[in-house]
């Protein structure tokens, strides 16, 4: 047996991944309705597929040999951690017993079902009783997982490798304090004139300007595509296709935009990878089963924060692109000048649903759920009680009374896909993006530079150097303190949303 023998068995896993993305893809973009029930028996023949040929005795084998093979070779070495990778996959998933994985699979379906059904009549009780199963499922798996401290650890160790929830706790008491007086500043003052962005906007210019502003930041329309769907998303299918979707409100403009600059940050990170790693471990999640080139979720949240707000956010964004947006909107637009639209897109406000939320509301989104989620793994709160206490804590946080379930418990999907453990990545993204891009400014002046003229190749470049190029290779702190000299850490966070608030609304925080 040997590497090559190794390489060939994971490169088939991948094949079978990236074919089951674009099942996926397909399903949510260009499927007609009728086709659900047996695209999801085509999924679900290509999962076990590709989990077959993971665990199978062949890939046992060569995995083995091949971990005997690169034990002398340094110890991040690619080579040594794509067999690694492997090797910690097969035995993660060796350990959940496939009665179980069954049972998630098909509570996954009927959750769904339920959790629509409720939403729609805003009726928590609808819902309650698969959520029991959802949770019950959810510790299962942690038992299965192991995890020393905390059932919540072994979930997050699914997503976000290395956070905990202890850690999870310090960052987010330094988020509190840091963002807390902002907000209350914020929500005393004065709110920037927005009345515009709910004016007309024909879809068919908004799809042209929004490719546009994903092309111009780097994303290649040579190996993407930008689609229309209910819930944006990016998926690849290797480096050399990668595909982003936006949503579109004929008469609100900001989603298709932001939308779709957020993709394309996700997508710029797997046109990225290192060409030599396709087909590899280091471009394939083993342990979450997607054939995706980013090394967790919440860096691949960063990358689509950082270009959808540290960018697409900036007074220099507009400075330079405002022209060409009201040119392309003069009924809309006619009365608006760039500096007013720079405040508009920025204005931050409490608000109950967390996809609606602004820069600095979101976390206090992430962190109710993630308490939430964890009393519920641990068993200190029970289903039933949930609404009451969701309601609760927007209450103490955000000061809302919320109004009904819809606009409540029930505005999420994860928990109903049996995804717990994963709410946390998207504040980790914001962390990482404002720690990546203080360090990326501060080293190489050319990306300042770029950023006040409208040439983002400089700033793509640092990243593709810093993060991209080295897929699933590091691990997300290793990225960091490679480039950054640190790992994640909340500071950088916090002075870019209290410079950015400061500017916006013209007060002290
Ligand atoms: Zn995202």
């Amino acid at each position: 047996m040997s590497y090559a023998a190794f390489s060939e068995r994971l490169a088939t896993v991948n094949d079978l991944l990236n074919a089951l993305s674009i099942l996926t893809w397909d399903s949510r973009t260009m499927m007609p309705p009728g086709g659900v029930e047996s695209r999801s028996k085509q999924i679900a023949t290509l999962t076990a597929a590709a989990r077959d040929t993971l665990l199978a005795d062949e890939t046992r084998k060569a995995t083995d040999a091949a971990l005997r093979e690169v034990s002398s070779l340094p110890e991040d070495d690619a080579k040594r951690r794509c067999v690694e990778q492997a090797a910690h996959a097969i035995a993660f998933h060796s350990r959940i017993p496939g009665a179980l994985q069954k049972r998630r699979a098909e509570l996954k379906t009927v959750a769904n079902a339920a959790w629509i059904k409720a939403r729609a009549q805003s009726d928590f009780s609808i819902f309650q009783p698969y959520l029991e199963q959802v949770v019950e499922v959810a510790r299962a798996y942690a038992d299965a997982i192991g995890y020393e401290k905390h059932p919540y650890d072994a979930l997050m160790s699914i997503y976000e490798p290395g956070e905990t929830a202890e850690s999870l706790t310090t960052l987010f008491a330094a988020l509190r304090a840091g963002i807390g007086p902002v907000l209350k500043a914020v929500t005393a003052a004065e709110q920037p004139r927005a009345d515009f962005l709910e004016r007309t906007y024909p879809v068919d210019r908004q799809h042209a300007f929004a490719l546009k502003m994903a092309a111009l930041i780097g994303y290649d329309l040579n190996r993407g595509r930008l689609d229309n769907t209910v819930h944006p998303f990016e998926i690849s299918f290797t480096r050399n296709d990668v595909r982003i979707t936006t949503r579109f409100y004929e008469n609100y403009l900001p989603p298709s935009l932001f939308g779709a600059l957020h993709e394309a940050g996700h997508g710029i990170y797997e046109q990225g990878v290192d060409p030599a790693y396709t087909r590899t471990p280091l471009a394939t999640d083993l342990v979450g089963y997607y054939a995706v080139g980013g090394v967790s979720f919440g860096a691949h949240e960063s990358q689509s924060r950082l270009y959808e707000n540290h960018v697409g956010r900036s007074r220099a964004f507009w400075r330079l692109h405002f022209a060409d947006l009201q040119k392309t909107f003069p009924e809309a637009l006619h009365d608006v000048d760039h500096e007013t639209f720079y405040r508009a897109v920025n204005r931050a406000r409490p608000g109950y649903i967390r996809v609606e939320a602004d820069e600095l509301t979101y976390d206090f989104h992430i962190m109710l759920r993630t308490e939430i989620e964890k009393s519920l793994v641990d068993g200190s709160l029970a289903v039933k009680d949930l609404p009451e206490a969701w309601n609760a804590i927007i209450k103490s946080e955000l000061g809302l009374v919320v109004p009904n379930d819809a606009k409540g418990v029930l505005q999420d999907i994860h928990w109903s896909t049996c995804q717990i453990g994963t709410f946390c990545n998207y504040t980790i993204g914001n962390v990482m993006a404002a720690q990546l891009m203080e360090t990326a400014r501060k080293t190489t002046p050319a990306i300042q530079a770029g950023l006040e003229t409208g040439d983002y190749a400089p700033l793509q470049s640092w990243l593709a150097e810093h993060v991209h190029q080295h897929g699933r290779r590091f691990t997300r702190d290793e990225l960091l303190v490679k480039s950054t000299g640190r790992a994640l850490e909340p500071g950088p966070y916090i002075a870019y949303l209290r410079g950015k608030m400061a500017d916006v609304y013209g007060v002290a925080v």
